[in-house]
């Protein structure tokens, strides 16, 4: 007993059997038995399954009668299922059938056998079993002692057992069962390890997983993380490696054998797995990833750097549009860094007052009557000077500070419209709000537009927010039911870029909004190109007919406002009548209440230049 509970004391999940057989096999010489067995129950599939034996027959019959037996097929084991008390079984007390059974297994004949429970929380977990061929008495002594290494057995099972959970929680995700950082650490540091192999490694992140969360709830992310899980999992060859980072983040490490294998292939394939539709939450829910490849062979980049850079090419993926794959060069060396450089900034920016709002008119083109105003985010960079939303708002979308930036721009396109109202009373005109898809999405959006309302004391009919089709389109549910709540709150609501998103125009019957403002790339196109003039034509006509304003974006040349004109659409933005500008120079537009429509009706061509941000007006009073 002493020699088996130290044999058991160093054992591990790795040496259990080996020292379970070596227990057995010394127990045999011990008692003087001919062979020795260790079974488990399986109460799920009702049988007893064989753990060890000793000595281990050679070779063992396939199938083999010993194996899995269940307890209904044999009459020994069904009565040891719920064995509480050693139980022995001598020639004479056995039926002949079952010493047949024992002799087609074992090629023994009459057997004499001793077996004692595992118990484990008052079930039997198991039997310890000793078989003599021929008779042998069992004194209660030496069933007490059976027992009591029985019960040592049990302990060291369960032990085990529980070491191999805190082992499994230590390097498994909860949330999906995947290995977990720390088994992805050591598993890259094996692999780029001296005797280590060629490996590429994918790090996945799900693209706009964020803003699914902040609408869907918790639990619609933990189901779409788990859903991706399986599928990764699943679509990987054995001997590749699939972990989750953390939150959103999916590594897959694939073998690269000597000839090489196209990881950007595999990648394609990875995503088109993701990307298709999962159900949730009655939701059909469609999320891409983006993807970046780092490579790496023994004894070349660490781990962390091989993370650092395929973590950068997802990047890059992800600022390309997402649900692509990238690869690890040198190029993209410089422009990792530069992002994280500009994350960061931007960051102190939101927080420290670095932000300005410009504002670009809409002009009414019969009249030059001012109708509305845009705010456009502005950046106030310590090196670059005035930065323009264009060269920001990507970043801010894919790092989720969009969402406090769009709060900045929320509150103070507020407060800078009740300061006008207040001092412009007699000029009716709509600040026009641009509100992003991550926006849309957080939880409390409705209701931050309601304060910012009331604070300012601003009626909400003076408000309209310009959410793009991709905003809408990404959850129309969801995001249909915010729009309405919208709504009640008096704003109106416009469809920015239209007709670069994939709406149909049957859908936005179904959305809750006022106006559309056509996209600036069809309307450059009005003059010279038949199928941008058929786009704005029929946006134009399908306006009307649902009753919706419609403004031109982008207006760089009298041409386009004279086919506007001709089409029919009125309400005009663009550089040709007034860059967006500071708000001082948009208080001298207010104050004469709009452009003189001879400035931008005149046949005369004006050029526009394309960079510095500087006020085109071509108001009477500034002539
Ligand atoms: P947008 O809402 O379609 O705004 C119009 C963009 O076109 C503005 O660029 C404006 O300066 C530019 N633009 C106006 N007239 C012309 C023209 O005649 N020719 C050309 N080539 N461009 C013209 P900006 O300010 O760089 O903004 C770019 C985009 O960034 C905006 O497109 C909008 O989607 C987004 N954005 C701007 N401000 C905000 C904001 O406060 N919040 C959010 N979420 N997005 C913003
Ligand atoms: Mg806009
Ligand atoms: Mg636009």
């Amino acid at each position: 007993m002493t020699r088996i509970a130290a044999a058991f004391m160093p054992v591990s999940a790795s040496s259990l059997q080996e020292s379970l057989e070596g227990t057995l096999a010394m127990m045999a010489e011990f008692f003087d038995v001919d062979t020795s067995f260790l079974r488990r129950n399986d109460f799920d599939r009702d049988l007893s399954v064989l753990i060890a034996e000793w000595p281990r027959r050679d070779p063992i019959p396939d199938p083999d009668p010993l194996g899995e037996v269940p307890f209904a097929a044999d009459p020994v084991f069904g009565a040891t299922r719920d064995l509480a008390e050693p139980f022995v079984l001598r020639p004479a007390t056995s039926d002949d059938a079952y010493q047949e059974r024992v002799e087609q297994a074992s090629g023994v004949g009459q057997v004499s056998m001793a077996m004692v429970p595992l118990i484990l929380n008052g079930v039997t977990s198991g039997v310890l079993g000793f078989v003599k061929f021929g008779d042998r008495p069992w004194e209660v002594a030496e069933t007490n002692a059976l027992q009591a290494v029985a019960s040592l057995m049990v302990q060291l099972q369960a032990r085990v057992a529980a070491e191999e959970q805190l082992q499994f929680h230590a390097y498994h995700d909860e949330l999906t069962n995947l290995p977990n950082r720390r088994a992805l650490l050591e598993e890259l540091d094996r692999r780029l390890g001296h005797d280590g192999q060629r490996t590429a490694l994918l790090f996945l992140d799900v693209d706009r997983f964020k803003s699914m969360n902040d609408s869907l709830g918790h639990g619609a992310g933990d189901r779409l993380l788990i859903t991706m899980a399986e599928r990764l999992a699943a679509a990987v060859a054995t001997g590749d490696f699939v972990a989750r980072l953390a939150g959103d983040e999916f590594v897959v490490l694939l073998h690269v054998p000597e000839a090489g294998i196209d990881v950007l292939e595999v990648a394609g394939r990875l995503l088109e797995l993701l990307g298709e539709p999962i159900e949730i939450a009655g939701h059909q829910i469609t999320r891409t990833g983006s993807i970046g490849i780092a490579e790496g062979r023994p004894g070349g980049a660490k781990t962390d750097q091989l993370l650092g850079q395929a973590d950068a090419a997802m990047r890059v993926a992800k600022a390309q549009g997402g649900n692509r794959a990238v690869v690890f060069d040198r190029d993209l060396r410089s422009v990792a860094q530069e992002r994280s450089d500009t994350e960061i900034l931007l960051r102190t920016a939101i927080d420290g007052g670095g932000l300005r709002l410009h504002y670009q008119p809409e002009i009414d083109l019969r009249t030059g009557e001012l109708l509305a105003v845009e705010a456009l985010v502005r950046w106030e960079h310590p090196q670059q000077g005035l930065v323009t939303a264009a060269q920001f708002i990507t970043v801010a979308e894919e790092t989720g500070l969009i969402v406090d930036l769009g709060r900045w721009v929320m509150a103070e396109a507020c407060r800078q419209m009740a300061e006008w109202r207040e001092r412009h009373p007699q000029r009716r005109f709509t600040m026009r709000v641009n509100m992003s898809p991550a926006q849309l999405a957080t939880r409390n959006i409705v209701q931050l537009v309601a304060e910012c309302l009331t604070g300012n004391g601003l009626p909400g009919r003076l408000l309209c927010f310009e959410i793009t089709e991709h905003a809408v389109m990404q959850d129309v549910e969801r995001s249909v039911q915010t729009l309405h709540e919208l709504k009640s709150l008096g704003v109106s609501l416009a469809i920015d870029d239209f007709g670069t998103g994939y709406s149909s125009l049957a859908q936005l019957k179904h959305l809750p909004v006022d106006t559309l403002k056509i996209d600036r790339s069809f309307v450059a196109g009005v003059g010279v190109d038949g199928g941008d003039r058929a786009i704005v034509d029929a946006t134009i006509r399908l306006a009307k007919s649902f009753g919706l304003d419609v403004v031109a974006e982008g207006i760089e040349t009298q041409d386009v406002v004279q086919q506007l004109l001709v089409l029919g659409c009125y309400r005009a933005q663009g550089y040709l009548l007034c860059r967006p500008v500071p708000p001082a120079e948009l208080e001298a537009l207010l104050v004469r209440g709009g452009l003189d429509p001879d400035d931008f009706a005149s046949p005369a061509p004006v050029p526009v230049p394309a960079d510095a941000e500087r006020p085109r007006t071509r108001a009477r009073a500034a002539s």
